[in-house]
């Protein structure tokens, strides 16, 4: 665990958060600031900063955060419609918390993949 690290405070249990899957390994909760009427935060439980040190560290773990992030998706009620699941990485992409997240976005029309477009 890295103090330091938001995510792995929640992990831990030090910050609250309304967790809506948990396996032994990953933990999904919902956004505080969600961006879609459905909008759930999906990460290992262990510290990777980002998406490409998880799959270069952890496949094993990459596989379970994608699976986990299946059922959520399924668990949320949004198979039929459809959703949207995205890793934000580094500067372009604004990412602003270093503990990788997939974004789980759904439950209404979510526009165009990019605005600015
Ligand atoms: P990023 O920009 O790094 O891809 O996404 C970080 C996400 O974490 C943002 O969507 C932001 O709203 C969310 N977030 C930041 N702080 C907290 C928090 O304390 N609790 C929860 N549940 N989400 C948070
Ligand atoms: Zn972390």
């Amino acid at each position: 665990m890295d103090n330091n690290c938001l995510f792995c405070r929640i992990v831990a249990g030090e910050i609250p958060a309304t967790v809506v899957h948990e396996t032994a390994t990953t933990l999904a909760f919902r956004d505080i600031d969600p961006k879609a009427a459905v909008h759930v935060l999906v990460i290992p439980k262990e510290h990777h900063p980002d998406v490409v040190a998880l799959a270069t560290n952890d496949p094993a773990g990459s596989a379970d955060l994608l699976a986990a992030a299946a059922a959520v998706a399924e668990a949320e009620g949004l198979r039929t419609d459809g959703f949207r699941l995205l890793f934000n990485t580094g500067a372009y992409a604004g990412q602003e918390v270093f503990h990788v997240h997939a974004h789980l976005l759904g439950g209404e029309p979510l526009g165009p993949m990019l605005a600015i477009r």
